[in-house]
């Protein structure tokens, strides 16, 4: 299985978009990346417990079966940090990375959402995304050219969708995914999992008739899409992931093009479509 297939295809068309527009887009140079993996995995070592399966076998144990599904030669280690925040990071280089993990997540989510926690952080190792670091481009671009630098902040949502992808194929279930996603936006605990699924698709709604009619636009200048944006996209590619991720045939490219087209349709139905070049 080509992971390709997954990335989605919005983040592709935003990058060309970028490409085109910027000229060929800076990305993070090699030997950089590489130092900035060793000085980061230095600060983890100092600053953070690294997660062993003598330590926590079960964690060990899900972290592993994550990487296993992924297989392409992926090496990387786990590191939990003490913070109350329901948060996740992760830098790459190549085929070698980094996660560090709040102890929040792993204190309070079940496996199944740690499942697509750990699928979501290595989704961006496996699409790349430490390459492009719109977070130094942002503040370059952002006053000489305000559309831009929106096209940089939607790249940025596009990515997550992607990586959210990774998750759902870890994770394997609609539900721990929702929940998951549920909370970390909500900080609410013992959620029962239809209701959170409910929750989500009445917002969802809610938040195309909000977008359509009113211009809120600050909203959007944020790197990270809306939640319940996050989980119709995971909603909509869940049954094609959940087949993938058995194993068990009936995944199809052509039904996640459509896909595609839908989430992208509800980004680009936010603001600044007039100036959105295709
Ligand atoms: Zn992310």
């Amino acid at each position: 299985m080509d992971m390709e297939t997954l990335r989605f295809s919005y983040e592709s068309h935003l990058f060309r978009a970028i490409v085109a527009r910027f000229g060929p887009v800076p990305l993070v140079n090699h030997d950089h990346s590489k130092q900035l993996l060793s000085a980061r995995r230095r600060d983890l070592l100092g600053d953070a417990v690294r997660v062993t399966e003598d330590l926590l076998p079960e964690v060990h144990t899900i972290w592993q079966d994550c990487l296993n599904k992924l297989e392409g030669g992926l090496q990387g280690e786990l590191f939990v940090r003490q913070s109350p925040e329901y948060n996740a990071s992760v830098f790459a280089h190549e085929k070698r990375f980094d996660i560090l993990i709040h102890s929040a997540l792993l204190n309070d989510f079940s496996f199944d959402e740690l499942r697509f926690v750990f699928g979501h952080e290595l989704g961006h190792v496996v699409f790349q995304h430490s390459q492009f670091p719109v977070r130094d481009l942002y503040p370059l671009v952002k006053d000489r050219d305000p559309e831009g630098s929106v096209m940089l902040l939607r790249w940025s949502q596009a990515a997550e969708v992607s990586a959210d992808r990774i998750g759902m194929l870890c994770c394997g279930q609609l539900g721990a995914a929702a929940t998951a996603l549920f909370r970390t936006a909500s900080g609410l605990s013992g959620m029962d999992e239809n209701r959170a699924l409910r929750a989500f698709r009445n917002q969802y709604s809610e938040l195309e008739v909000q977008l359509r009619s009113a211009a809120d636009r600050a909203a959007w200048v944020r790197t990270h899409p809306m939640i319940p944006i996050r989980f119709k996209a995971i909603e909509l590619a869940a049954l094609d992931l959940i087949a993938l991720g058995k194993g068990s045939g009936g995944f199809s490219a052509k039904g996640f093009q459509r896909i595609d087209q839908q989430i992208s349709a509800t980004l680009e139905s936010l603001e600044f479509r007039p100036h959105f070049p295709h």
